[in-house]
């Protein structure tokens, strides 16, 4: 805008210079013409004057004079003239200012030479004898005079550009400094030139409607944001040329993107499962497929959106379903162990009934087999309550109460009611420590001490020693139960948590295990949040730590 206006102020002075120097040119040439009209006019009265007592020889006195002196007779023969030789003149009747001046008595003309260079004025006047007296002088023309005066004019013309130049700069300048000052965010405001009122007024009105524009979208975007980004689905919204328009966190996170580039889908995730369900969703189906991620599983629900019944892209939903798979996997697999150990002593049970049915068993026998009925049957009794056990924890541990637990206290209950037992094996058990207190379930905390307590006299050697030490520190609750057993193999430590995991079956079996008892603690621990630590070295004994968060119990 600048630039425009100072071309335009420069040009326009340029324009005004150049027609003012035609205007004064042209004027001044005609008022010159004029006057030398009106010279040679009184030159050729004059002239007239003294001819009429003269001879035609008369005229040669003017020889020398800077003007030229003709004499035509009435029929255009030149009788005498200044500059040339009358018998080579032709016939002058034609001349314009000749032909004037003999209808009217008097007339001018201007010709110019081949060149142009020169213009020659001619003023012709009707003698009373009837000849014509004709004076006429030569002058340089507009041409020459301009070429004459062309340094001067180009000092002006040059002196008038840096000028202009310089006004036209300071001139656009000054136009354009209040539009640059103008306040666009409060465009009532400006008082800039009264011309832009009616502008600013438009600006402001528009500015108004866009600022609550932006402030609605930026609202709903902070909205759209706030749900997405709480959610733990993955969400992403392509175009129809599959370039992601809108993406949450959990979507990066959940497919392990380090770096966000605005770019095709099939970019982030390069499984067939994910190519398959963006394309189908493309395509205006609705499709949901399964794909995996390092040791996760995610569902991928892929949906198209329509914009005037015209796909315009989809909306991705990922979901984590890792754990209901692991827990899906689990749950096949537990079944399916549980019905392995229940057909185990089933079979043995049906069997041994299917001997005695034929009455033909000698009584002894009888005797021997009702004897392993019974132990099956007993078996059978704590696998299914060890099962029923695990499957309350695994449904429902909310259901249980909390209260005030004293593990000291419930660790000397348990070692009482397992003492007989202890004692068939010669193994002496012990409670050390003190009151300690945690917030759990009575029952599973009672479940859980049990059977680690179990497991200490069952895998003991004879003679053995089992401790239950009940400890405290600033921030936990220690409850250890320690045993001079068999121990379990580095190797095994990690699986022995396991359902149904034994490390050896027919020793678990002959002392009377499920397989159940230490993922019913794992349970239960995990239930009260506390941490479970194994140490234990074969042949040596073994050593369960289960650490309790401190509970800040008002008394
Ligand atoms: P089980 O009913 O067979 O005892 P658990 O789940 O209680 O099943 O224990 C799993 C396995 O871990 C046992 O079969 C046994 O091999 C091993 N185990 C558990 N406790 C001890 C322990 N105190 N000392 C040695 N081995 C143990």
């Amino acid at each position: 805008m600048n630039k425009k206006i100072f071309r335009l102020n420069f040009f326009t002075s340029l324009l005004v210079l150049l027609i003012s120097i035609i205007l004064v040119f042209s004027v001044l040439f005609e008022y010159f013409e004029a006057q030398v009209f009106s010279e040679l006019a009184s030159e050729s009265t004059y002239i007239s004057y003294a001819l009429k007592n003269e001879d035609v020889s008369y005229i040669d006195n003017f020889k020398n004079n800077n003007k030229r002196i003709t004499l035509i007779s009435p029929n255009g023969t030149v009788l005498a003239d200044t500059s040339a030789n009358p018998s080579t003149l032709d016939n002058h009747t034609s001349r314009k200012e000749i032909k004037d001046a003999m209808a009217n008595g008097n007339g001018k003309s201007v010709r110019y030479s081949n060149t142009l260079m020169q213009k020659n004025l001619y003023y012709a006047q009707k003698l009373d004898d009837g000849k014509i007296l004709r004076v006429s002088t030569t002058q340089n023309s507009v041409i020459v005079i301009l070429l004459g005066l062309l340094p001067p004019i180009m000092i002006i013309v040059i002196s008038v550009l840096i000028t202009s130049v310089f006004l036209a700069r300071k001139i656009s300048k000054s136009i354009i400094k209040p539009i640059n000052a103008l306040d666009l965010d409060d465009p009532a405001k400006n008082e800039a030139y009264e011309e832009l009122t009616p502008l600013l007024k438009k600006i402001s009105l528009q500015k108004k409607t866009i600022d609550r524009h932006i402030h609605e979208a930026n609202q709903r975007q902070e909205e759209f944001k706030l749900i997405t980004e709480n959610m733990s689905e993955g969400l992403l919204v392509i175009d129809n040329h599959t370039n992601v328009l809108s993406y949450n966190q959990a979507a990066i996170r959940l497919l392990e993107i380090d770096n966000v580039k605005p770019d095709s889908v099939l970019t982030f995730n390069r499984s067939k499962g994910f190519r398959n369900a963006v394309e189908r969703a493309l395509g205006g189906e609705r499709a949901e497929n399964e794909i995996s991620l390092d040791e996760y599983t995610y569902n991928l629900i892929a949906t198209p959106v329509y914009e005037n019944s015209k796909i315009i892209g989809a909306v991705i939903v990922i979901i984590d379903i890792t754990e209901n798979v692991k827990r899906e996997q689990l749950r096949r697999e537990f079944t399916s162990n549980v019905s392995h150990e229940l057909k185990t002593p089933l079979t043995s049970i049906s069997g041994f009934a299917e001997m005695m049915k034929s009455g033909k068993t000698p009584d002894e026998t009888v005797v021997d087999f009702s004897a392993s009925i019974y132990d099956e049957a007993q078996r059978l009794i704590t696998l299914v309550s060890d099962i029923m056990k695990i499957s309350e924890l695994d449904e429902s541990p909310m259901q249980f109460e909390k209260e005030k637990v004293d593990l000291y206290e419930l660790s000397y209950e348990i070692t009482e009611r397992l003492k007989p037992i202890a004692e068939k094996q010669g193994i002496v058990i012990n409670v050390i420590g003190d009151q300690a207190f945690v917030m759990g379930t009575r029952k599973i905390l009672d479940e859980m001490i049990y059977n680690l307590c179990e497991n200490a006299i069952k895998y003991n050697k004879e003679n053995g020693k089992v401790d239950v030490i009940i400890n405290q520190s600033e921030n936990d609750v220690n409850l250890t139960v320690r045993d001079t057993g068999i121990g379990i193999p580095l190797s095994e430590q990690k699986r022995v948590f396991e359902r149904f995991y034994r490390v050896d079956k027919s020793h678990s079996k002959f002392v009377g295990g499920t397989g159940l008892g230490l993922a019913i603690v794992k349970h239960a621990a995990s239930y009260h949040n506390a941490e479970i630590k194994l140490e234990s070295a074969e042949g040596k004994g073994t050593s369960f730590k289960i650490k309790f968060g401190k509970y800040d119990f008002d008394d």
